[in-house]
């Protein structure tokens, strides 16, 4: 049979059956599911059945994949970073460039997605959740491309450390509403936008932004998200003539660690690895690393690991960089942790903090500081293998966002580096 976007050609390397996908329920083995109000449910189960009958219909992904090309512009490319691959002196390391995305990171990749189904499901608002304020811009930004009205729930203490994303996101048009309740950070936001969706959601439609949430938002974001390893696997074979040998992706709640890994699944010769915030950070306060020191409840309408104190209230995380600082993880990631698919791995804010000036002084390409985690455990575990050995690594966003975090850590020495400034 023919490719079904046999007219746009590039589309050729986006595999569209869904692979793995979970049971009727949302369950991936003993995880995910649908733990809400029954208010909730009936929203969701439109969301669910939308996503599938769009999702089989190729004029949908002939307008997504577009978009993904003319807007996003993709296919992002694969590189070898040759020279950070010298520096470590083990496997060849190859970048997976999600940084080059319109926006700076992989997450339009799912508002896209999203925000051409609710459209299709003649929803006129969009609402979402934002913690570091990354998904905020991601979503802000096509609900001005669609002229969509667009409300942004947002922790009041993320509002104040993410000035420079709540501008962006006013720029483009959309409210940016303020939330009290709680530690004021993402958790709570997520809890205020299901609330207010459930007395809205007639004319409004929910962007989640991770592959995490109740059925089906871990599998419809994880779906928007594979084309990244779709590419990345395609690429590898055209630039090595094979797959690589492990893949690494850092861990928020999930979506571009999924979006790489899940095409890598069925190749069992390929290592997965997750790689969340841990250890100490720098702030003194112990790191949430929700797959490795959580434990299974539920968070946002889904069971997965989550990080809960001795009175199972969740716990606030911390990190250098915000956009890991999910207590929870989505449902797949913690299925693939438990049949033993996946291999977890930790970075501290300072190794990332290591590898954020490693990458950018060999290769001049300055990471987010959550791909930084990534890019600090790929150096590790590249190191320990040999020469004709590859290891992908997903850097999954570039780290504009991060230079107010990165001048107060860092300016003092790189400054003394350089010279100071040299009338
Ligand atoms: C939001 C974000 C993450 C973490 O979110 P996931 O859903 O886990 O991918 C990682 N990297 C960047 C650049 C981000 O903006």
């Amino acid at each position: 049979m023919s490719h079904p976007l046999h007219n746009l050609d590039f589309a050729s390397m986006y595999d569209l059956e869904i692979k793995h996908g979970p049971d009727s329920g949302g369950h991936f083995g003993k995880f995910g599911g649908r733990f809400a109000a029954e208010t909730l449910m009936q929203p969701l189960k439109e969301i669910e059945d939308a996503f599938y009958e769009a999702w089989a219909d190729p004029a949908f992904h002939e307008e997504r994949l577009d978009l993904l090309k003319n807007y996003v512009g993709r296919a992002t490319p694969l590189y070898h970073a040759k020279h950070l691959s010298a520096e470590v002196g083990g496997a060849q390391i190859y970048l997976k460039r999600e940084d080059l995305n319109h926006t700076g990171a992989h997450k339009v990749n799912n508002t896209i997605g999203q925000a051409l189904l609710a459209r299709r499901m003649g929803k006129k608002k969009v609402i979402a959740e934002t913690g570091a304020g990354q998904h905020g811009v991601a979503t802000a930004t096509v609900a001005a491309m669609f002229n969509m009205e667009c409300n942004i729930y947002m922790g009041r203490e993320d509002i104040r450390r993410q000035a420079p994303n709540v501008f962006r996101m006013k720029l483009l048009g959309a409210n940016v509403i303020a939330v009290d309740s709680g530690t004021a950070t993402l958790k709570d936001a997520v809890n205020e936008a299901l609330r207010v969706w459930v007395a809205s959601c007639e004319d409004t439609y929910y962007i989640f932004g991770t592959a995490a949430g109740p059925h089906p938002f871990p599998l419809m974001v994880r779906q928007f998200h594979t084309v990244i390893g779709q590419e990345a696997r395609t690429q590898c074979l055209d630039q090595t003539g094979r797959l690589p040998d492990v893949a690494v992706a850092c861990v928020g709640g999930g979506s571009n660690a999924i979006g790489l890994l899940h095409p890598f699944y069925d190749d069992s010769e390929v290592r997965l690895v997750a790689v969340e915030a841990g250890g100490h950070g720098l702030d003194g306060n112990e790191h949430a690393a929700s797959l490795a020191a959580g434990k299974p409840g539920i968070i946002h309408g889904s069971l997965s690991y989550l990080l809960e104190d001795a009175e199972g209230q969740i716990n606030g995380t911390h990190s250098i960089s915000a956009g890991l600082d999910y207590p929870g993880v989505g449902p797949e990631l913690a299925a693939m942790l438990e049949d033993g698919r996946l291999q977890l791995d930790a970075a501290t804010d300072d190794q990332a903090l290591d590898a954020f000036k490693t990458l950018t002084r060999c290769e001049g390409i300055i990471p987010a500081l959550e791909s930084s985690h990534a890019v600090a455990a790929g150096i590790r575990i590249a190191a320990d293998m040999k020469p004709e050995q590859t290891v992908l690594i997903n850097l999954s966003g570039r780290g504009d966002k991060d230079m107010g975090t990165v001048f107060e850590l860092l300016g003092d020495d790189i400054d003394k580096e350089t010279g100071g400034d040299q009338a």
